[in-house]
């Protein structure tokens, strides 16, 4: 068996295409704030691909960028603001922050209803009582690779791997509402082998390049790999490095009837469902009816 590759490129743009046309047929221009702090160069590059994929969408995008050294009192000054900004629909963070910082205090500071990231605590306690709100974008992504393949995820054994707030967590929660039966593995998790044979649908968010080998995957699973890996390249050259999933794509693609590659898998996802989320966040805040092409996902 060779597994189909889940096109994330082309689900995220056809996403993103919805979230154009929903904005046409809003009142007024829903405005994205990004937040980004220090140098680190691939945060600059997600920032510039938030920025310009905001501007296609037909939103406003509003970005700050402060260096490094700046103090944890002068960047929640600077989120507090947005927060109370009428004119502002949807704040994001760009994390990590530099480690003087500390995140959790800063992401308390973002109005729960412009937390289009989903990270705090509101919006996770929304996600937990099953109650409308906004969720986080990586794990929304993920769902959504899963139904292009699966569209009625009811009974599916979903196995997600890593229980982080950002990824691993918020993604079982959703499986869950989606009425899968979702277990839930980490780094204590015993004989994670057989545990992840038995899914339906494997869901990796490790961190650990290539870790999932094919051996792992039940025949004819989907597998979603959200890891996104930086290893060294020397066949590309001295120094050079490329990305890598936390899935052995070659050897998982024997056995999986589907796979999302990484990158072009759940990352591409990740940024559509981040302009869908203020979209979502603008209709609530202002009190408009969430336009048609986004309400039913
Ligand atoms: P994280 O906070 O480091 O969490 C990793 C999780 O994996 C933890 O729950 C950890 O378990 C678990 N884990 C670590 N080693 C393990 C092992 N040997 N066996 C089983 N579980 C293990 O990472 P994250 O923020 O969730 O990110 C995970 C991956 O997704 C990273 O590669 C990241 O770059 C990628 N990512 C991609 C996107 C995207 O848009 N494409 C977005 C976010 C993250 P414990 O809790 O027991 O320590």
């Amino acid at each position: 068996m060779t597994a189909r590759s889940i096109d994330g490129k082309a689900i995220a743009a056809r996403v993103r295409a919805e979230v154009a046309a929903a904005v046409k047929t809003l009142h007024a221009q829903p405005a994205l704030a990004v937040v980004l702090v220090g140098d680190d160069p691939a945060s600059h590059v997600y920032v510039n691909s938030k920025v310009k994929m905001t501007a296609e969408a037909g939103m406003r995008s509003v970005e700050v960028r402060l260096p490094a050294d700046t103090a944890e009192a002068e960047l929640i000054a600077r989120v507090e603001a947005l927060s109370r900004d009428p004119e502002i629909d949807g704040i994001l963070m760009q994390l990590p922050l530099p480690k003087h910082i500390s995140e959790a205090r800063v992401l308390a500071c973002v109005d729960p209803l412009k937390d289009v990231d989903g990270l705090t605590e509101a919006s996770a306690g929304k996600l937990v009582l099953g109650k409308p709100g906004l969720r986080p974008c990586t794990p929304v992504g993920c769902v959504m690779l899963a139904k292009s393949e699966r569209p009625d995820l009811t009974g599916a054994n979903v196995v997600v791997i890593g229980r982080s707030i950002l990824v691993g967590k918020p993604a079982a929660l959703l499986f869950l509402e989606q009425n899968a039966t979702v277990t839930l593995a980490h780094s204590k998790t015993r004989d994670l082998k057989m545990v992840c044979r038995g899914a339906d649908i494997l869901v990796a968010a490790v961190g650990r390049p290539e870790m999932v080998r094919g051996d792992w995957i039940r025949p004819g699973a989907i597998v979603i790999d959200v890891g996104t890996n930086r290893v060294p390249a020397p066949e590309k050259g001295e120094g050079k490095t490329r990305l890598v999933g936390d899935v052995d794509f070659a050897s998982a693609k024997q056995v999986a009837a589907a796979i999302s590659p990484s990158p072009g898998g759940v990352g591409p996802m990740t940024i559509a469902c981040l302009l869908r989320n203020t979209v979502l966040a603008a209709c609530e805040r202002r009190g408009w009816a969430v336009p048609e092409v986004l309400a039913a996902g």
